[in-house]
């Protein structure tokens, strides 16, 4: 039986989120004041040393990001908090920040101190005003007993536009622009909000931080697997006795997690398929099951880890009538900057409801998958580069759900 491992919920349930002195009492800030001791290249390189990756979904190494923002001379730098959380069936970001803000506004001004920045944003979904009013309370906590040092934290709402979780279309969105990504490179860590070097995270790495300067990089690369170490918070949704959140070592197995945590499948019925990272994610059917969640070997199988949202479906589903309903969701959130996405995901819309209503067209399927293979590459950015990933993989493990609605 695998076993939950609490590193970002470590305070879950412990900590009163609307007491500060709950959390200064189970060690907290305790972390902020042992990584100002160290000398921002040394905190940089233990953050690195601890294989730490972006928990947003894109992996990539969080010491290292830090160091491109450390490294450029600027009169100002920034850190932001993506708590935008737009991915359907992720709520990881609103479990942590409900139940223990202080972890995060911790980790900020660890970055804050390690990169040069005393200002920090926490980017939150505008679909959460409460947890807006607990983030306020606690800054407004934390500044008042002077923890948070020179390290001044503010909030920022988003409106609903999926894209808005995208780093740059974020930064466009807090400098009061509309939401649309920029072109990359350069990237934030060098040129970020309002052209200053800029360091994006989501709400789980930064958890993740004040853990690791506490107890150290090697302590935090043993656990989990070697590529992408620690724990993963993860949320369960559809067709699952235990739709809920748990956080697991990076080394569980998919299958670990649908039955041991899971529970299963309702009602007794089979499994049919599963698609993880939320909508943007791949469908992963039942034999590869035993892959292990961690980021490098979801990629291996074509799959992406992305937020970690697991969403389950048995065998009475109907593959196609979920994949034409997540692509009218690409359809409505393309912002249409790029032509590749504003026509793609529309297109492929179209073509999904033609076979969903029995109408396809001789070469849709083909058609489909060339289309996708082009927004995967020609996409400015995530949203429609990851669009196209439920189609391909279900056009690969499940093929014979979309021939079956052929006339
Ligand atoms: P990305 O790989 O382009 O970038 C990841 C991070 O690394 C960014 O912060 C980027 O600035 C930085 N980076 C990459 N190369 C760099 C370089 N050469 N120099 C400096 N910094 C560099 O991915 P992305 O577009 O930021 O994110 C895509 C992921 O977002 C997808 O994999 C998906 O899983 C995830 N996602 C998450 C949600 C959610 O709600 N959590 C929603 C949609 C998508």
């Amino acid at each position: 039986m695998a076993e939950e491992m609490r590193i970002v919920l470590r305070n879950y349930g412990k900590v009163d989120p609307l007491n500060i002195d709950s959390y200064t009492q189970v060690g907290g800030y305790q972390a902020l004041a042992k990584a100002k001791s160290m000398s921002q290249t040394d905190l940089i390189e233990e953050v690195k040393k601890s294989g730490l990756r972006g928990r947003g979904g894109a992996g990539f190494n969080t010491g290292m990001k830090w160091s491109f923002s450390y490294g450029v001379k600027a009169d100002q730098k920034y850190v932001i908090c993506n708590a935008d959380e737009g991915e359907p069936g992720t709520y990881k970001d609103r479990i942590i920040m409900e139940n223990d803000p202080q972890s995060v506004l911790e980790g900020m001004a660890i970055c804050g101190y390690a990169i040069g920045a005393n200002k920090g944003y926490i980017y939150c979904r505008g679909e959460y005003p409460y947890v807006v009013e607990i983030l306020n309370k606690a800054i407004a906590q934390a500044s008042e007993k002077g923890l948070l040092g020179d390290f001044n934290i503010e909030v920022r709402m988003g409106a609903g536009a999926y894209v808005c979780g995208e780093e740059s279309a974020l930064i466009e969105s807090i400098e009061g622009h509309r939401g649309e990504p920029r072109f990359k490179p350069p990237f934030p860590p060098v040129i970020g909000l309002w052209g200053k070097p800029t360091i994006v995270n989501n709400v789980e790495t930064f958890a993740n931080i004040p853990a690791i300067v506490d107890k150290g990089a090697d302590w935090y690369k043993g656990i989990g697997a070697a590529g992408y170490p620690g724990t993963k918070v993860m949320t369960l949704t559809g067709d699952i006795v235990n739709r809920t959140v748990i956080e697991v070592p990076t080394n569980t197995t998919i299958r670990q997690v649908l039955d041991d945590f899971g529970g299963g499948i309702t009602g007794g019925k089979k499994f049919k398929a599963v698609q993880i990272g939320g909508t943007s994610g791949g469908f992963i059917p039942e034999s590869l099951l035993d892959t292990p969640i961690d980021f490098d070997s979801m990629s291996a199988i074509g799959a992406t880890l992305g937020s970690g949202a697991f969403f389950v479906m048995d065998e009475t589903r109907d593959i196609v009538d979920v994949i034409d309903r997540i692509s009218k969701f690409f359809a409505h959130e393309s912002c249409g900057k790029c032509t590749p996405c504003r026509e793609g995901t529309q297109r492929m819309h179209e073509m999904l409801h033609r076979v969903k209503n029995g109408g396809a067209v001789a070469g849709d399927l083909d058609y489909m998958e060339r289309l996708g293979s082009v927004m995967s590459k020609a996409c400015l950015c995530g949203l429609g580069q990851a669009a196209p990933a439920p189609v391909l993989t279900t056009l690969k493990h499940f093929r014979n759900d979309y021939t079956a609605k052929f006339n």
